[in-house]
């Protein structure tokens, strides 16, 4: 696998969509624990209702990116909806008309995705948000290509920096959102965000890499 035909852009919206639906409940049990927990309720509302948009169209990934991303934009609320909303139109525009997503077009992408968080969001690496996932994430991919990775290698590179930085929020007071409120409390317990976010990602690389042929 090197790269992904942006023609199937449902089969990635459709996995996309699955990954936030199964985990709605977690998500939500984790937002509990420091927020309001609505993390997985706002989130799910979202792939539900982009699945209901999309019903049985075929769609290329930038339209599949851009439609879950304008849902998540106008209909969701919370701190997430605008951001994550940003996050997959971004990725989406950054995406173009490739003909497939390959291991540059998908670091564009994700530098994109990531940029339009850090915009909208102003958070930063250690403020216990998605972006204690998204931002180790991009940055090891970028990495992983530039020490001539092949795009499967550079996508697991990801998922294990995601995951790491995800983990990381455990350690982290938040600074953002709700969470900061409780201040030292918020210590010792996952970032919800950060936790979609990381499980966002890993299914951008299982997608990628179950494409058969080149
Ligand atoms: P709300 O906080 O409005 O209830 P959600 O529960 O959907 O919204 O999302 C909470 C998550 O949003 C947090 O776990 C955190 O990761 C993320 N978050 C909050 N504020 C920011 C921000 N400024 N930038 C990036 N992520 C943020
Ligand atoms: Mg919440």
């Amino acid at each position: 696998m090197s790269s992904y035909p942006t023609s199937e852009g449902r089969k990635l919206l459709l996995a996309l969509i699955e990954t936030v639906d199964s985990n709605g409940a977690y998500l939500s049990e984790i937002d509990g624990a420091t927020g309001d927990g609505d993390h997985g309720i706002n989130m799910t509302k979202g792939v539900r209702r982009t699945k209901e948009k999309l019903g049985e169209q075929n769609v290329t990934v930038p339209q599949g990116l851009d439609m879950l991303g304008q849902v998540l934009l106008a209909e969701i609320g919370g701190a997430m909806g605008p951001l994550y909303g940003s996050f997959f139109i971004d990725m989406g525009t950054a995406c173009g008309d490739a003909p497939a997503v390959d291991k540059e077009v998908f670091g564009k992408m994700l530098k994109a995705g990531a940029a339009a968080m850090q915009d909208l969001g102003g958070a930063k690496v250690g403020d216990k948000t998605m972006m204690d996932a998204l931002v180790p994430a991009a940055e090891e991919y970028e990495k992983a290509v530039s020490e001539g990775a092949s795009f499967s290698e550079a996508l697991d590179r990801m998922t294990d920096a995601a995951e790491k930085g995800k983990e990381a929020t455990r350690g982290m007071i938040a600074k953002l959102g709700r969470a900061s409120r409780l201040g030292e409390r918020s210590r010792g317990i996952l970032d919800a965000g950060a936790t979609s976010c990381s499980l966002i990602l890993k299914t951008f690389s299982d997608t990628f890499q179950s494409a058969k042929g080149s």
